[in-house]
């Protein structure tokens, strides 16, 4: 019963919010246009049954609040959290219009050479340039040339590594796969002093980890399932597919991948019974999977939510094979760029030779670049300049989270971390009369203004309590020295009420 009711009064409430001017009804395009603002659209299958039945409503159609009760009957929840600003992106339009920003600073640059070393890849565009992002909550942004599809490459890398460790296991896994950087190119003909492959997201690592799934398989059946994976990963978005030509295109330069195979099974890396010529005609096939940014970037949504889509809420990889796997990403993903990377920009990633970057930032959203021409370490040229303008702005690197007070900016819903305990912090300090406190969080860079839930400051607090010196500074510091609090008392007031005298003088401005 009392569900129930909560459950009406949450759409009426949701139904008031829709309904500014009062007039009983919406407009159907009202409530699409404020999904549309917050990312939402039909490929979150949250969603879908309800951009369904807004679509078969007559264009003009207007919703009441019974109506409006009906059609979100099943989708309240996740409906209120999108309309109320608690996704995990709550200003997404804005940061989408930061997004667009830099995509069109970045479209200016010119340098860069197209990967001519696989036949197919030099047909590539280098005018072509997408970036597509999609959060954790299943809020979705593409511009750019995001219809075109362009092969994985490398970043197949990260999917073979995991589908291994899930077969496998870490341990068998790495025990034919170390887990540091190799410093060199990514094809680079190199194995660790223990005569394994460096990593798994160089090639012989990813050789490696493709002999290793599914050996009881042929090709067929192991490429069918990957592209399973790829399409479960990225939230069956259509446009995951298969270049044949790319495979084709290959197999023909295939030296350096067969050397390195060779190479390994010289230093019996390989477990035994191993097939060389299945397993990289399977590494080929794998690279040769095509889609778009925008399934790419739900890809790396999935990673950035422990393994589970945001668009279709599926489990498709265990969290602590995504753990494993962004370790790696992070210190190995960017090829031979991997600790520059690291250090400047500080979150996990892959790199592809068709100019993809797909990045990862955890429990935050999942990104895609991808732009064709590629700098001499094989990485997108507009793909790293995306990345660092965009680290420029957003507070997004790893240990960005050490400079809590920086003018990065953050456009995460807050979670009343940090800076509420802050306020806290610098409160109690107030109302003990702490000066040094007071002067350490200011050095920070506190805002001594700041208020708790109760609209209660540190100038309140300092008043009330008759602390006369902590009084004297924080009106130096301060603008406003008659904030009101949640009952509408200034410090003033607090001081009057404990008959503090000088405070009060100094307070009231009079002698
Ligand atoms: N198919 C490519 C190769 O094996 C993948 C390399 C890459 O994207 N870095 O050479």
């Amino acid at each position: 019963m009392f569900t129930v009711e909560n459950h009406r009064l949450q759409t009426e409430q949701l139904f008031r919010g829709l309904d500014q001017d009062h007039q009983g009804s919406v407009d159907k395009q009202t409530i699409l246009y404020r999904l549309q603002r917050a990312g939402i659209d039909h490929t979150h299958q949250l969603f879908t049954e309800l951009f369904d039945q807004l679509t078969q409503l007559p264009e003009h159609a207007r919703i009441d609040c019974a109506l409006f009760a009906q059609l979100t009957e099943h989708h309240l929840k996740p409906l209120a959290k999108c309309l109320q600003g608690e996704l995990i992106i709550p200003d997404f339009h804005s940061f989408c219009r930061e997004i667009e920003t830099i995509y069109h600073h970045t479209a200016q640059l010119q340098s860069g050479h197209i990967a001519n070393y696989i036949p197919e890849l030099a047909k590539a565009d280098p005018t072509k340039f997408a970036v597509s992002l999609c959060t954790v909550d299943g809020q979705q942004f593409s511009i750019g040339d995001t219809n075109s599809g362009f092969c994985v490459q490398s970043i197949c890398k990260p999917f073979i590594y995991n589908t291994a460790l899930e077969q496998l296991g870490e341990t068998k896994v790495h025990q034919h796969i170390g887990r540091e950087p190799s410093g060199q190119a990514f094809n680079e003909l190199t194995l660790n002093k223990k005569g394994l492959p460096h990593n798994p997201m160089i090639n012989a690592g990813a050789i490696m980890a493709a002999s290793l799934i599914s050996a009881d398989k042929g090709n067929a059946d192991r490429l069918a399932d990957m592209i399973g994976l790829w399409q479960r990963a990225s939230g069956n978005l259509s446009g995951i597919g298969f270049s044949n030509a790319t495979h084709v295109s290959e197999l023909d330069p295939a030296d350096r991948n067969y050397a390195l195979g060779y190479f390994m099974r010289e230093n019996q890396a390989f477990p035994p019974n191993t097939n060389l010529t299945q397993t990289l005609e399977f590494y080929f096939q794998c690279c040769s999977i095509e889609l778009t940014t925008q399934a790419l970037a739900c890809s790396a949504a999935t990673l950035a939510n422990a393994g589970i889509c945001p668009l279709t809420g599926q489990c498709v990889f265990a969290a602590d094979t995504v753990k494993n796997c962004l370790s790696l990403m992070y210190s190995c993903g960017m090829y031979d760029f991997s600790g520059e990377w690291a250090f400047t920009i500080g979150l996990p990633a892959k790199s592809g030779v068709s100019g993809a970057i797909m990045v990862v930032i955890p429990d935050l959203l999942g990104l895609t670049i991808w732009s064709p021409p590629l700098d001499t370490l094989g990485n997108s040229v507009k793909g790293i300049h995306f990345c660092q303008q965009l680290l420029q702005t957003y507070a997004f690197h790893n240990y960005d989270s050490v400079l809590k007070y920086g003018d990065k900016r953050d456009p995460r819903r807050q979670q009343h971390g940090w800076q509420f305990n802050i306020t806290l912090t610098l409160l109690d300090a107030a109302s003990r009369g702490d000066l040094d406190e007071v002067l350490r969080l200011a050095a920070i860079g506190v805002d001594l203004s700041s208020a708790d839930y109760d609209g209660r400051t540190a100038l309140h607090l300092a008043a009330a309590e008759g602390h006369l010196p902590l009084v004297c500074y924080l009106i130096k510091q301060i603008d406003d020295i008659a904030p009101l609090d949640r009952w509408g008392n200034t410090p003033l007031d607090d001081a009057q009420r404990g008959r503090h005298s000088s405070i009060i003088t100094l307070l009231s401005g009079s002698d």
